[in-house]
């Protein structure tokens, strides 16, 4: 209840306080949860738009919780990040993550001639406050013997926006590896398109409602000269673009059409086990 100290409040709003327990009881559980490894990793494939060609995966945290089941992702990463968990769990999904690529790349052999598959990693704005970044990162790619330029880290355009030059500086590090930086959800946030130059980004990941806009063939024309807009000014500044959401193979060919690079969705696969990569690549290889 709102009122702690009135009586009179305690019961106003039931909801509220079971989800308040709720809350509370998966806060307290998730040092141990992480602990005894009930957290795994959803690879979602990437689609080169150009040739349907599996560009990478990005990955996606889950909890399989022992009462409630399988939690996505929306149920405890702000819990994790208010407890400051998130530091830990966003450390251990970038080395399980990292590994899994590399476990790819080998599997891949090298006869192969295609580009080595790329990773995404979401990180949180408290990982990007946190001192260890680089180093963390630097060590889990030393360790697994994944290339940098094969690790591509997602942030928030609300995260990174009213970043300064100080907290820039790590990424702007990490990109200078080689380490891509997808400015995460854009065009939701408030940023200028002009600020984009002094970010160390070298993706743009077009938020879903973007896509939305293409559920019609042909779309709205504002619509479409919106997206055709960014992409240009995206690909003027030599940043790649990636859309998400994509649900129809109408959306998949308008975004094509207006020069998209990559798209990820479940018109082409729903987050999956490691090896959901494979049964794709083999599908577009047939
Ligand atoms: P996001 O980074 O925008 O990830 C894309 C979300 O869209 C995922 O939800 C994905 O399952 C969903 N999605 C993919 N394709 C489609 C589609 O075609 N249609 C629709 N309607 N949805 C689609 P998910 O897995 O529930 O993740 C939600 C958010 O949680 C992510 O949004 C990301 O911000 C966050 N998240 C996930 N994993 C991590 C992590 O390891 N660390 C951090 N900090 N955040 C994470
Ligand atoms: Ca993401
Ligand atoms: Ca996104
Ligand atoms: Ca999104």
């Amino acid at each position: 209840a709102k009122s702690a100290g009135g009586n009179r409040f305690e019961f106003s709003d039931p909801e509220a306080d079971a989800r308040a327990i709720t809350r509370h009881g998966l806060t307290t559980a998730l040092p141990a949860a992480l602990e005894r490894g009930e957290f795994f990793i959803e690879y979602q494939p990437l689609v080169r738009l150009g040739d349907g060609r599996v560009h990478g995966a990005e990955a996606l945290v889950r909890w399989s919780h022992p009462q409630h089941g399988v939690l996505g992702p929306d149920h405890f990463i702000p819990l994790a990040e208010h407890t400051g968990l998130i530091v830990p769990l966003g450390r251990w999904v970038l080395q399980e993550a990292v590994r899994q690529a590399r476990s790819w790349h080998e599997q891949a052999g090298a006869g192969d001639s295609a580009p080595p598959l790329r990773i995404n990693v979401n990180l949180s704005p408290a990982q990007l406050h946190h001192p260890g970044l680089v180093a963390d990162t630097v060590d889990v790619l030393e360790r697994s013997g994944l290339p940098p330029g094969a690790l591509c880290l997602e942030l928030t355009e609300s995260a990174l926006i009213g970043a300064d030059e100080d907290l820039l500086k790590p990424l702007r590090q990490l990109a200078e590896m080689g380490v891509g930086i997808a400015l995460d959800d854009f065009g939701t946030g408030y940023s200028n398109l002009a600020n984009l130059r002094r970010l160390p980004v070298s993706v743009l990941k077009l938020d879903r409602s973007f896509t939305q806009g293409m559920q019609q063939h042909p779309a709205d024309p504002v619509d479409r000269k919106i997206v055709e807009g960014i992409v240009s000014l995206a690909h003027s500044l030599e940043l790649a673009v990636t859309v998400e959401g994509v649900e129809t193979g109408a959306q998949a060919e308008q975004l094509r059409e207006l020069g998209c690079d990559t798209a990820q969705g479940w018109y082409y696969a729903r987050p999956g086990p490691p090896d959901c990569l494979h049964r794709l690549s083999l599908a577009d290889a047939v």
